[in-house]
């Protein structure tokens, strides 16, 4: 067997992204409301969504980097509405990220990522700001690398050469597992990477740098890793 490193994207390949972001998005305007009256009179909870939206969308260069973004975009509002900024972005912060790490592993997750902590190297690559030691799984990963301490994101290829350094390990040991055909698969594939799809809802695949092999259940992993 040639494959030693097995690496993850998080949200949507270990569990489900949207409901809990959803449910941090809830939790940080109710946080508001209690605190903040003077930003939630002027934007209901959507409304103070597509606000940020367009904050982050105006500052492409910080993409990598979404908590900054998001301290940014709270300081800016204390700005706007006549508050102190540190208490909005420290702890406005820290509200909508723990509430962001609740997440529910999909079923199975721990005990597929239990057994492959034990045979091989494993690891984390993300974009986005979740905290594997936060959710109680870090002990589970041997590196994990985000966009932000990278300085690019997923597909940047750079993102998963940083990770191969970590992992010591070469491209053509590597496996990548994620649900994002472009980010991950693409990205992976284009710095050498041995990559696999996590398509649970048996999507068509889109086009472009075919996956070396498709999954609906990470429990496939131990079938599929022996025949990269
Ligand atoms: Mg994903």
């Amino acid at each position: 067997m040639s494959i030693r490193c097995v690496a993850f994207d998080l949200d949507d390949t270990l569990w489900a992204c949207r409901p809990v972001i959803e449910h941090a998005e809830q939790h940080f305007y109710a946080w508001l409301v209690a605190h903040y009256p003077r930003i939630t009179t002027q934007y209901t909870a959507a409304a103070l969504i597509e606000n940020r939206v367009a904050y982050m969308r105006q500052r492409p260069e910080l993409h990598y980097n979404l908590t900054q973004l998001r301290k940014n975009w709270l300081e800016s509002l204390a700005h706007a509405h006549d508050y102190p900024a540190e208490n909005l972005c420290e702890t406005g912060f820290t509200v909508f990220w723990q509430a962001r790490n609740a997440v529910t592993l999909f079923d199975g997750t721990r005990e597929v990522l239990e057994h492959l902590a034990a045979h091989f190297i494993t690891g984390v690559i993300s974009n986005g700001n979740a905290s594997v030691q936060h959710i109680g799984i870090g002990h589970l990963f041997d590196f994990v690398h985000s966009a932000e301490a990278a300085g690019v994101a997923k597909p940047h290829p750079e993102i998963f050469r940083q990770a191969l350094a970590m992992a010591d390990v070469a491209a053509h040991e590597a496996v990548y597992v994620g649900d994002d055909p472009l980010r991950d698969v693409q990205g992976a594939a284009d710095a050498g990477w041995r990559t696999v799809w996590f398509n649970p809802e048996q999507r068509p695949w889109p086009g472009g740098q075919a996956p070396d092999a498709v999954i609906n259940n990470l429990a496939e992993l131990q079938t599929v890793i022996p025949l990269l």
